[in-house]
């Protein structure tokens, strides 16, 4: 009987690591890898790891193809790595070139943010919508976009950031160069900022509950605090709640979708941000966008980078 079995790759390259697995057509993990990537400096030494690893993960089974989530930008179409933003010597490194010819195969790459959205749409919370937006919140914010069933990639593949919308034209500075982005007001960081500040005038329980397990304040302890009505959190989470809804707004009227999903470590506030955050989005969408989406939390977790970059070939 012949096998017809269709084994991918996918990888997840971050700054500091990679992981790699082998997955099933179902989209079950067979075997999996990470490596450090710290001491390995080039570009080209990077790469060799990640066909290594390739070989080795796929334990002899003949592959459909390799899908690469990476960080920075990422031309999808060419496959190449244009700027890796947490890999400082990447520029214009032709990963789907290199790759491909190296293990004979099909290589797709995607930036992480996309990967993440096609991972959550094929396996995840996106599961059985056809229209999607999915924005993580975590350091920064990122963002993917499924519309019609397909990944929303534009010109150049930079479609979906969604964090340097400007919304406030006299805001703080990005790191863009902008004043004003969302990711300034919205994301993880963001929300440890101006706890920050609250907590230069007023005592707050957030640096009590940060110390007890000696961590440095994050987006966490904020919302644990919020949890406890501590006036300071309480105050920080309305502020924020407010921006993100106001983000995700835009997206509704920009994208129409039927499904929301939200990712990174401050959608894990889980009852202290949805059900305010549903409410806030209520109130500033127009009226013919009510009831015509949903905003769920994401469905998969540390994987979701692997898991959408396999996806690149199961599931469309
Ligand atoms: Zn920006």
């Amino acid at each position: 009987m012949q096998n017809t079995e269709q084994y991918v790759v996918g990888i997840d390259l971050g700054g500091t690591k990679i992981a790699a697995a082998l997955f099933d057509s179902k989209g079950e993990i067979l075997n999996r890898e990470r490596m450090e990537t710290a001491n390995a400096r080039t570009a080209e030494e990077v790469v060799q790891r990640m066909i290594d690893m390739v070989r080795s993960v796929s334990l002899g089974h003949p592959l459909s193809g390799v899908g690469l989530a990476s960080p920075g930008a990422v031309n999808s179409k060419e496959g190449i790595v244009l700027h890796g933003t947490n890999l400082p010597e990447w520029e214009n490194v032709p990963l789907k070139k290199w790759m491909g010819e190296a293990l004979g195969v099909e290589v797709q790459v995607v930036n992480d943010a996309n990967a993440a959205a096609w991972g959550e749409y094929v396996r995840g919370a996106g599961k059985r919508s056809e229209n999607m937006v999915y924005v993580t919140f975590s350091t920064g914010i990122g963002a993917g976009i499924v519309l019609d069933g397909k990944l929303l990639l534009g010109t150049t593949s930079f479609a979906g950031e969604l964090g340097h919308n400007i919304i406030e034209p006299n805001g703080p500075e990005c790191i863009c160069g902008n004043k004003g982005c969302w990711e300034m007001f919205a994301s993880g960081t963001a929300i440890r900022n101006s706890a920050l500040e609250l907590m230069r005038s007023r005592p707050s329980a957030i640096a009590e509950l940060a110390a007890a397990r000696n961590e440095a304040i994050s987006s966490k302890h904020v919302f644990e605090a919020c949890m406890q009505e501590d006036a300071v959190a309480v105050e920080v989470v309305d502020h924020a709640v407010y921006y993100m809804a106001l983000g995700l707004a835009n997206a509704v009227h920009t994208f129409n979708p039927d499904r929301i999903v939200i990712g990174g470590g401050v959608s894990k506030a889980g009852d202290q941000l949805f059900p305010a955050l549903r409410a806030q989005t209520e109130k500033l969408v127009m009226k013919p966008y009510l009831g015509t989406y949903t905003i769920v939390p994401a469905g998969l977790q540390d994987d979701v980078g692997l898991i959408g970059a396999a996806a690149l070939f199961h599931g469309s």
